[in-house]
C-alpha cells in the first residue's frame, strides 16, 4: 500500500459522527446533569478535526430542546433525530427542520394513519378491556400506549404483531413499555442515513449507541459500522449489538457509551 492509499485508508476509518439515543444512553432520569466526561471526549475528537454528534431520540423536538437546556449541556449536538423520524439540524442551539424530509414524513404518516383507521379500534378495545395499560396523546402517533410493566408491553406486542401484518408499512414503535405507531421507512437508521449521506460521512466512519427496542433500526451495520450499547441496554439490543461485531459496554448510560467511544475509537496520539 503507497502512503497516499494508507493515509486514505486511515481518513476514511477515522470517526467523523457519533450518533446517540439519549434517554438511557447519555441521560439518566430526571433532570441529572449528563456525565461530562461524554463532552470531554467529543471535544478531544474535536481538536483532531470534525465530528458530528447526532442525538436520535424518540422525543418530539420541543422535549429535548428543554432537556437539553434544563440539564445545562455544555455542548449541544449538530443534528436531532426527534420522534423516530423527524430531521433538525442545530445551529446556536436553535433547531432549523430539514423542511423537505419532515414534510414528506408528515404526509407520509398522514395518508398511512388515515388508512389504516380500523385498526386502532381493535387495538383501543383490547387496551381497554384486556390490559392495564394506558391509551394516551402522542404528539407522533394516533395512538400511544404505555404498558403497566414490561410483561404486559411483551403481551401487547404479541397480540399487534399478527394485525399489522395486514398493513406492511404500519410498525409499532416499542421503547421500554411504551408504544408508538410509524410508517417502516421513517426510523431510527433511516434518519441517520439521510443525515450522514447529506454530510458525505461514510458508515466506517460513524459509531451509533443505543439502549432500548427504538434503537435497534440504528444499531445496523448498514448505517453505522461501529455498534455500542451501555451495560443498562435491553437483552434484544445487547443481543443484536454482539451479533454484529459491536461493543457492549459494561458501565451504564453515558460512562458505558464513553467506555464502548475509548474501546472503538481509542482518541489519536496527540503527536
Ligand atoms: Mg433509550
Amino acid at each position: 500500500m503507497t502512503q497516499l492509499h494508507k493515509k486514505t485508508a486511515l481518513l476514511s476509518s477515522s470517526l467523523r459522527m457519533i450518533c446517540t439515543d439519549y434517554d438511557g444512553t447519555i441521560t439518566e432520569p430526571e433532570h441529572q446533569p449528563i456525565s461530562f466526561s461524554f463532552f470531554e471526549r467529543l471535544a478531544a475528537w474535536r481538536r483532531h478535526g470534525p465530528v458530528y454528534w447526532v442525538i436520535n431520540t424518540g422525543r418530539t423536538y420541543e422535549n429535548l430542546r428543554d432537556d437539553l437546556i434544563a440539564r445545562k449541556v455544555p455542548i449541544w449536538p449538530d443534528w436531532i433525530v426527534a420522534l423516530e423520524r423527524e430531521i433538525w439540524l442545530v445551529r446556536d442551539r436553535r433547531g432549523v427542520g430539514w423542511f423537505e424530509w419532515n414534510r414528506r414524513c408528515e404526509l407520509l404518516h398522514a395518508q398511512l394513519f388515515e388508512s389504516v383507521q380500523p385498526l386502532w379500534k381493535l387495538i383501543e378495545d383490547y387496551i381497554i378491556h384486556h390490559t392495564q395499560a394506558q391509551l394516551v396523546e402522542d404528539a407522533g402517533s394516533p395512538l400511544g400506549i404505555i404498558a403497566s410493566c414490561t410483561e404486559e408491553a411483551d403481551e401487547i406486542s404479541a397480540y399487534m404483531t399478527p394485525l399489522l401484518e395486514d398493513w406492511p408499512t404500519l410498525t409499532a414503535v416499542r421503547n421500554s413499555i411504551y408504544f408508538r405507531f410509524s410508517h417502516k421507512f421513517y426510523h431510527k437508521g433511516a434518519c441517520l442515513e439521510a443525515i450522514s449521506s447529506g454530510l458525505n460521512v461514510q458508515p466506517l466512519q460513524i459509531l451509533a449507541v443505543g439502549d432500548h427496542m427504538n434503537d435497534l433500526p440504528m444499531l445496523d451495520r448498514r448505517y453505522a459500522r461501529h455498534l455500542a450499547c451501555p451495560g443498562n441496554a435491553v437483552g434484544e439490543v445487547k443481543e443484536r449489538v454482539r451479533s454484529q461485531g459491536g461493543y457492549v459496554a459494561k458501565a451504564s448510560v453515558a460512562e458505558g457509551t464513553v467506555e464502548a467511544w475509548d474501546k472503538l475509537f481509542p482518541l489519536p496520539s496527540q503527536h
